[in-house]
């Protein structure tokens, strides 16, 4: 691995801050104590520091030279609501938050860039490096973008990487095009009309109109949509009645919408609301459908994933780098930022993490513990993005 020796030289610091951000874990729009501990040691490597994007959010700025070029590199803050179960000496301290997606090793590489990038200056151009609050649910990344964080700090192109435990440290996968999926959340209001369970005739009954919505709802995905589009429409919940001899007034449906374009997304969540008011109709009953958004598919820009890749090739050489790696039905919400401008999102392997883990070391598993040895690759990768994106042009 061509790992930069300057960031090799700062591993044990590197270790030690995120050790630290591991023990203080922050929800989402709270992060004051970590986004604190950025912005001082960005001022400290002697970037410009902006504070206080979407509540928690931080970005340094380091200009060389006059050149119009811009970069921006972003990672992630918050933690999760859930216990860890380490108990290793840098476990959280806050009951109920971890940090279980290793969004304190995202920081800490972003950190250990800019520390390398502000002593070396060896590119010519802008590089923002953005802290964002708030990826785990809270739209963090769509909080900036609407506070105009790209007319404050224009990029050129963006780029962001995310750990992967089912892959070795020393290895990377990225695709171009949809790499992550969108989503929705949606519930469905049943109103039929309560009875008693051995007089149906004298009701309507909304559990009946539930399984039905359940099972024709499974048709948008084979009937609605393309079999070349991956879809997924998952109810996860279904609450009606108490009693056994009571046919309820009331049910409601709970769940979840994936796939990989906002067209696609439009064409499920459009369907799902006519599949639901029509069925119950069928049956006398009314459904009023309530589908929100989630985050949007995360689509990398074509020329800037090859780029990255490119660079990727670079550290750990053409057969650790998927260039047509899988697609994850998970969110993120980086794709804001791609909505704005092109860039691209690289998964970086980083195995089963550290001895002393419990429980495997799967995203969100309160066993989880972010892989160190991940740290000075990963800030490599983000320093060499910029130096070659921003290389100095020969006279
Ligand atoms: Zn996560
Ligand atoms: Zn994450």
């Amino acid at each position: 691995m061509n790992i930069e020796p300057r960031i090799a030289a700062i591993h044990q610091d590197m270790i030690r801050w995120r050790r630290d951000i591991h023990a203080h874990p922050e929800l989402g729009f709270e992060e004051e104590r970590t986004a604190a501990i950025v912005a001082e040691k960005l001022r400290e490597f002697g970037c410009e520091v902006t504070t206080g994007i979407a509540k928690t959010g931080v970005v340094g700025t380091i200009r060389v030279g006059n050149s119009p070029a811009s970069v921006g590199l972003r990672a992630d803050m918050d933690c999760l609501p859930m216990q860890e179960t380490n108990t290793f000496a840098h476990a959280s301290k806050h009951p109920g938050r971890m940090h279980a997606c290793g969004h304190d090793g995202h920081t800490t590489m972003l950190l250990g860039a800019a520390k390398y990038l502000a002593e070396t200056r060896n590119f010519q151009g802008t590089v923002h490096l953005i802290f964002q609050p708030a990826e785990e649910g809270g739209g963090g990344g769509r909080v900036m973008v609407e506070e105009g964080l790209f007319q404050k700090f224009p990029c050129d192109a963006i780029f962001a990487m995310h750990n992967r435990p089912s892959l070795p440290v020393g290895q990377f996968a990225i695709r171009p095009g949809p790499m992550l999926a969108g989503g929705c959340r949606f519930e469905i209001r049943i109103k039929g009309k309560g009875a008693h369970g051995a007089r149906p005739e004298t009701g309507i009954d909304p559990v009946l109109v539930a399984a039905h919505i359940v099972g024709a709802a499974q048709t948008i995905v084979s009937r609605t949509t393309s079999p070349h589009e991956p879809v997924v429409v998952s109810f996860t919940q279904i609450h009606a009645g108490d009693a056994y001899n009571v046919i309820p007034e009331r049910a409601v449906l709970r769940g979840t919408i994936r796939c990989y374009s906002n067209a696609v997304r439009e064409q499920v969540t459009t369907a799902l609301a006519r599949v639901a008011r029509e069925v119950a109709a069928a049956f006398g009953a009314e459904a009023e459908p309530d589908i929100r958004p989630g985050y949007p598919p995360l689509v990398n820009d074509a020329k800037e994933a090859a780029f990255m890749a490119d660079v990727a090739v670079s550290l750990v050489g053409e057969e650790n780098v998927q260039r047509n790696g899988p697609r994850v039905m998970g969110s993120e919400d980086f794709s804001y930022m791609l909505e704005a401008v092109p860039g691209a999102f690289i998964l970086s392997g980083q195995g089963g993490g550290h001895s002393g883990t419990l429980g495997g070391c799967e995203l969100h598993n309160p066993g989880y513990d972010f892989n160190d040895d991940l740290l000075p690759l990963g800030a490599t990768l983000f320093a060499r993005v910029v130096e070659a994106k921003l290389a100095p042009k020969s006279a």
